[in-house]
């Protein structure tokens, strides 16, 4: 059970999930050294460039600006902010920069401009840039490629079966276009999910199932465990329980054995011994920052303390795949199309999102 595989059925990648976990820790294991140096994490830093007011109805996300939460809204950072930004997670040990917009999807224009601008800006550091800016059409994906994109992330955030449970504002197969949009260009792919939304262990390993179709792998794979929100929909949910979390990276690492396995969202409700338990079973990536997006994450200083008592190092930049060519702006290939896409927008509603977007009403007014 070693070779890259694109033909994993739900049932296999189950079985896996449900061995005796130290069966599956020795397995999982056992195919991380044979992909990857066990001793080695890559760090990146997550900035969230335009916070909140976004139109999705995505039900674990505070951004959401029908939901009543917390998170107070940003425009668009200026380059010279997300400059010192990365400077920063540069010198904090990250070796990638991942620059967030809370957008339904890329819209060609001056703010997408600004971004060209962040990506090449933060190339130049010579950092790999990031960017998860929603959907995105072949022009653009090829766009950003040009200015130095080293990846790009879109998550399918859990199971085709589950998915309209969760957001009804675009659909699974939106999410899959953006993904080959991005394959169209030399920019890797980050595509990952999050456990602890009310799904079933089959939504888990459908989730995998179809991560394990895309040829290539994603380069990253984010495990994210959910952090519920108050004001959103899954708010009540509880805390995803720490075998679970290890029981999904173990079985990420075994069916997508070349993927960075990346512990994202929810590492604050983990202990020390839990995560240690996570890259034992074969994570491999971490995001650093004392925020992720807009919950919180642990402080840079803890993660580092934690990597030094756990002898483990940070990657450097560009381990797996050199770094892009920055194409400068007048000299660029691609030019913006001005292009409205239509992405679907399936005419089904959640009834919990339905009922948190009345709540959040009647609390504006
Ligand atoms: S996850 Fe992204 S697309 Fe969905 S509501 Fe949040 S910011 Fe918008």
């Amino acid at each position: 059970m070693n070779e890259i595989r694109h033909d994993w059925t739900k049932e296999e990648i189950l079985e896996v999930y449900n061995k005796p976990l130290m069966e599956l820790l020795y397995e999982a294991s056992t195919i991380h050294r044979k992909y990857h140096d066990p001793n080695t994490v890559q760090v990146s830093t997550l900035i969230s460039i335009k916070t909140g007011g976004c139109s999705e109805d995505c039900g674990y996300c505070p951004q959401a600006a029908r939901y009543h939460t917390n998170v107070e809204g940003n425009d668009l950072m200026t380059v010279n902010q997300v400059k010192a930004q990365a400077l920063r997670a540069k010198d904090g040990g990250s070796s990638r920069v991942c620059m967030g917009a809370a957008w339904r999807n890329v819209k060609d224009g001056p703010e997408f401009d600004q971004v060209l601008e962040m990506v090449r800006t933060i190339n130049k550091l010579d950092m790999e840039v990031c960017c998860t800016l929603g959907m995105v059409t072949e022009n653009q994906a090829k766009r950003l490629a040009e200015a130095g994109l080293y990846a790009y992330n879109h998550n399918i955030d859990t199971s085709e079966d589950y998915y309209d449970d969760v957001i009804s504002t675009r659909s699974f197969d939106d999410r899959i276009n953006t993904i080959e949009n991005v394959r169209k260009t030399n920019v890797t792919v980050c595509s990952g999910g999050i456990i602890g939304m009310g799904e079933s262990l089959e939504d888990r390993a459908g989730m995998l199932e179809t991560l394990t179709r895309f040829s290539p792998h994603p380069e990253s794979v984010p495990i994210n465990a959910l952090v519920a929100v108050e004001g959103t929909p899954l708010e009540e949910q509880p805390p995803v329980n720490i075998f679970e979390m290890v029981r999904m990276v173990a079985t990420a690492r075994i069916v997508l054995p070349d993927s960075q396995v990346r512990l994202s969202a929810g590492r604050t409700q983990m202990s020390r011994e839990g995560q240690a338990m996570c890259f034992f079973a074969g994570a491999n990536s971490i995001f650093a920052g004392d925020k992720l997006l807009t919950t919180p994450n642990p402080d840079i200083n803890e993660d580092m303390k934690m990597f030094e008592d756990l002898g483990l190092n940070t990657q450097k930049p560009f381990f797996k795949h050199e770094q892009r060519e920055s194409i400068e702006a007048e000299n660029s290939q691609y030019q913006s199309l001005g292009e409205k896409p239509k992405w679907t927008r399936p005419d089904h509603k959640i009834e919990r999102n339905e009922q948190k977007k009345k709540e959040a009403k009647e609390v504006r007014a």
